[in-house]
């Protein structure tokens, strides 16, 4: 059972953050096809792709860091395959770890300014989102 707040959420990414691309540890995951969508929006092939910009954690794709451990497409803030990055990234604050429980999700909020910010989320849109990552 996760936590999802009885009242919704609000949230907007902030400009010029990029926290959440440099979570020290964390690995962004992705799947073949999202590999293929990012290699054609890069127009590069599939297997250049791969073995330039992804690694094997624990049997599944993942995307090599770049400098001080952050996302390797990250520059100046600004993500620079935003238009087709992986789901992992695009759900992100609303991951099942980010809402095991409260304090996960405390933990979360300190880490990510833009919750409590924009658009409303409610409990049954952050449900679904919950299971996208099924
Ligand atoms: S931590 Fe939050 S505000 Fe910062 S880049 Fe990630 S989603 Fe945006």
């Amino acid at each position: 059972m996760q936590y999802i707040p009885k009242s919704g959420v609000r949230f907007e990414c902030q400009p010029e953050c990029s926290a959440c691309c440099r979570i020290s540890g964390g690995y962004v995951y992705l799947t073949e096809e999202e590999a293929r969508k990012i290699a054609r929006f890069l127009q590069i092939g599939h297997k250049e792709f791969l073995n330039t910009f992804t690694r094997e954690i624990d049997h599944k794709l993942a995307l090599y860091d770049g400098e001080d451990e952050a996302c390797v497409f990250l520059e100046d803030h600004q993500c620079l395959i935003y238009e087709v990055r992986p789901l992992q990234c695009r759900t992100f604050p609303f991951w099942p770890e980010n809402l095991n429980n409260e304090s996960s999700w405390q933990a979360v909020k300190e880490l990510c300014p833009g919750i409590g910010h924009g658009r409303w989320y409610s409990p049954e849109e952050i449900g679904k989102i919950l299971d996208l990552q099924k």
